[in-house]
């Protein structure tokens, strides 16, 4: 047996250094030759190959080796389902066996000296669910691979994916040039600073109103992304005097800057694991990109102008490319542009970064990663034409505490760039130029807005009612960095951790590895403390920019969350043994489905999970069955309550969704946001026999919608029953202190007396009355 024990952080770390190693200049092939000494030294293993899927031939091909026959590189190939190697990749399954003969898949190579080796290893590389090849390992002791050594190659199969794709993306790139287009106007049109519609904002203050989406106040200058070149193109001559030393040293500055942005960006938000700046600095290392710009420089050309050129020329391959994950890459290339141009001036600065540090960003749209950038930049608020008003945006800029107004009012396109403006996003109020007075009642403002550590001050570590009635606050979670949050406000578990976000703020799907080593993070820092794992909901306004799925007029009703997960099994399994494995670290984690509809997608959703249980136990890798939990977050669900209960180990009402469903109000729609009624008396009706049907099954019940911080609603919640709430991590002080008020005798015989009108205006009524009392 492999005597290969190594802790799972310094695992990471030596393959970060191996995904390092990447280097365009000297190429895929030298790379993957450095990759497999390394993963044998790693493994402690006499053999390492790792073999690359050709779509075309749709064969395997030997591309790197280290223990076996030299020669066979590049001419070695295996077809789909061919030998062990083809086998792995076709099933998408490790194969681990003490002797790789008695495997009946076994294909023994000719004159490849594999005879001398007896165990064997392979684990299938894939990226996004497409096959990218395979690694394996071989040694001369029999039975020597574990189940650790399984886990350590499938970390290091994820990292290489990610190299290999991105190296293909480029290979692709420069293959295509000449056949793309370019465009005179240059990437992203042109900018409209003229025209009588900019004058308008182009001096005095103005008070525009925007509706809120995240965070609270922001003050600071504007800045407009995405068009940078049109800027300088249009206002800055380039600097006299430049030569390629400059470039050489605005280039590595470059590189630093991006890298302690990587780093930031980690430390902030361990979710985004993957590297949001890889594709600068692969860009800034590769020899087309840089080479070519040297090249310009040493023909006469001023480097400010080079760079120009470049940036433009590679904007505009990527924004014609037939590959959408391409296209979105156009902001990074510009991004590039704008931090290499500013280096280039020699007065920058090394501390001088070109970042969005307290700026308020004004764009017409962003992606996920985009948010993820700015709040690593530091950016102090985002003003969003309307067109990225998608509430995943939205929550992830809460969940990063980034203000954010969405406002269609489109001559903030041509506020000039350092504008000071005043973001109060909670009151949907952008203030251009503000005046003193408005500058001095913001800056109270802010420093009233709730800190950890004020959060820290004002939450005790157990709730009660006045009467002593013991409540369990939760804290709902959407990205990783909010525990800090959580613990600050003692919360006493996670009550939803929505894990589509860590999918959604990504640019491919996390692999099963990355997923496992996340929820395994969160169980450690909530040390014994519950977790609800709430698997994927995906569809609705949460997609994933890198899964494209057919267009659905009703989204909401679509295919959505469970539904999304049992259409895409393979998606749905990964997640699944993530989470099991994970589970083995705390008996408290739990699993939970969403938007289940019927008890027949939730049988179906249970057996899947078992057997992934069980092909974890086959494959002798460490796992636990959890609690399976259901969401009552439909109608029909909330009908089968008391049935649901028989058949899941525990309940949590969604309400966001629930009110959605029962009032046929589509919750991301503003205009009809006044009809999205948490007081209507059907929806007090339903809760209420949810609560009746559960109890005497004793099952767990909790609630995890907005609802639950809806301090006004409290007595009624309580009064049905509730005893478990689970909320924002920042609403926990208020909701704490409010059920610190309630006495559980009142609050029965309120939600009894609420439970018999009939008009939601009788319900708002009685609960002003109560307010007022
Ligand atoms: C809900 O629907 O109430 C819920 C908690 O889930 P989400 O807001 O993520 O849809
Ligand atoms: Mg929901």
């Amino acid at each position: 047996m492999s005597d290969f024990q190594k802790d799972p952080v310094a695992l990471m770390c030596d393959i970060g250094e191996l995904v390092g190693l990447f280097d365009f200049e000297s190429g895929l092939d030298s790379f993957l030759k450095r990759a497999v000494s390394m993963v044998a030294w790693h493994m402690r293993a006499a053999v390492c190959s790792i073999y690359l899927y050709e779509a075309k031939t749709q064969d395997l091909v030997l591309r790197a080796n280290q223990g076996l026959n030299p020669a066979l590189v590049g001419r070695l190939r295996f077809a789909l389902g061919e030998g062990l190697v083809g086998t792995s990749l076709k099933t998408l399954k490790p194969i681990c066996e003490a002797n790789g003969r008695d495997n009946p898949n076994y294909k023994f190579v000719p004159d490849s000296g594999e005879e001398a080796f007896v165990s064997y290893l392979a684990v299938p590389i894939t990226r996004k669910m497409n096959p990218v090849g395979v690694i394996v390992v071989q040694d001369p002791q029999y039975n020597y691979f574990t189940a650790n050594d399984i886990q350590a190659l499938r970390v290091i199969a994820s990292q290489l994916a990610g190299v290999v794709e991105n190296a293909h993306l480029l290979l692709a790139l420069r293959k295509n040039q000449d056949a793309v287009s370019t465009s005179a106007d240059g990437p992203g049109g042109k900018l409209e600073t003229d025209g009588p519609e900019a004058l308008l904002l182009a001096t005095g203050t103005h008070c525009i109103p925007g509706i809120w989406a995240a965070g609270g106040m922001a003050m600071g200058l504007s800045t407009r992304i995405g068009h940078y070149l049109e800027r300088t193109a249009l206002n800055d001559p380039a600097p006299e005097g430049l030569t390629e030393a400059d470039f050489d040293r605005a280039a590595a500055l470059t590189e630093r800057q991006l890298l302690e942005l990587q780093r930031r960006l980690q430390d902030k938000i361990q979710d985004a694991a993957s590297m949001i700046f890889g594709a600068h600095v692969l860009m800034l290392k590769d020899d087309a990109f840089a080479g070519e710009i040297r090249l310009k420089i040493r023909a006469g050309k001023n480097p400010w102008d080079a760079v120009m050129e470049e940036i433009r020329h590679y904007a505009d391959l990527f924004e014609h490319s037939p590959n959408s994950l391409m296209r979105e890459k156009v902001l990074d290339v510009e991004d590039l542009g704008h931090r290499l141009l500013h280096n280039l001036n020699p007065a920058a600065a090394e501390a001088d970064m070109p970042d969005y540090t307290g700026q308020i960003v004004i764009a017409e749209s962003l992606l996920p990663s985009d948010i993820l950038k700015l709040s690593a930049e530091g950016a102090a608020g985002l003003i969003l034409l309307g067109t990225g008003q998608h509430s995943h945006v939205a929550i992830l800029a809460k969940a990063l505490d980034l203000p954010l107004v969405v406002c269609g009012d489109r001559r903030l396109l041509a506020v000039p760039e350092k504008t000071p403006v005043l973001l109060d996003a909670k009151g949907g109020q952008i203030v251009i130029r503000p005046g003193e007075e408005a500058i001095q009642t913001m800056r109270e403002l802010l420093r009233n807005l709730a800190t950890t550590e004020q959060l820290a001050r004002r939450s005790k570590p157990e709730t009660r009612t006045l009467d002593g009635t013991r409540v369990t606050l939760m804290a709902n979670l959407n990205l990783v960095s909010e525990l800090d949050l959580a613990m600050s406000a003692k919360v006493e578990g996670i009550g939803l951790y929505r894990t589509e976000f860590p999918f959604i703020i990504r640019n491919a799907f996390p692999t099963e590895e990355e997923q496992y080593v996340g929820y395994k993070s969160v169980l450690e820092r909530m040390a014994g403390k519950p977790v609800v794992f709430r698997t994927l909901d995906i569809g609705g306004d949460k997609a994933l920019s890198y899964f494209p799925t057919p267009h659905e007029s009703n989204p909401f009703l679509g295919l959505r969350a469970l539904r999304f997960s049992l259409r895409n099994p393979e998606i749905f399994k990964q997640q699944l043994r993530a989470l099991l494995r994970a589970a083995h670290v705390s008996e408290r984690a739990k699993i939970m489905f969403p938007l289940v509809a019927s008890l027949d997608e939730y049988w179906t959703a249970k057996e899947i999970t078992l057997a992934c249980y069980r092909d974890l136990r086959a494959e002798g890798i460490p796992c636990r069955l959890p609690e399976i939990g259901v969401m009552i977050e439909i109608p029909a669900t909330a009908m089968l309550a008391a049935d649901f209960a028989k058949a899941a180990d525990f309940l949590s009402i969604g309400t966001n969704d629930l009110i959605q469903y029962l009032l046929a109000v589509d919750r991301t729609n503003s205009a009809v946001s006044s009809f999205f009624s948490p007081h209507h008396p059907a929806v007090l009706r339903t809760l209420a026999r949810i609560a009746e049907a559960v109890k005497p099954t004793g099952k767990a019940l909790s609630l995890c919608g907005n609802l639950g911080s809806d301090v006004q609603m409290l007595p009624f919640l309580l009064g049905i029953g509730l005893r478990t709430i689970s909320i924002d991590s920042a609403s926990i002080p208020a909701v704490q202190e409010a059920i610190g008020r309630i006495n559980i005798d009142e609050a029965e015989w309120q939600a009894r007396e609420m439970l018999t009108f009939t008009r939601i205006s009788e319900v708002e009524a009685y609960l002003e009355d109560l307010r007022k009392s």
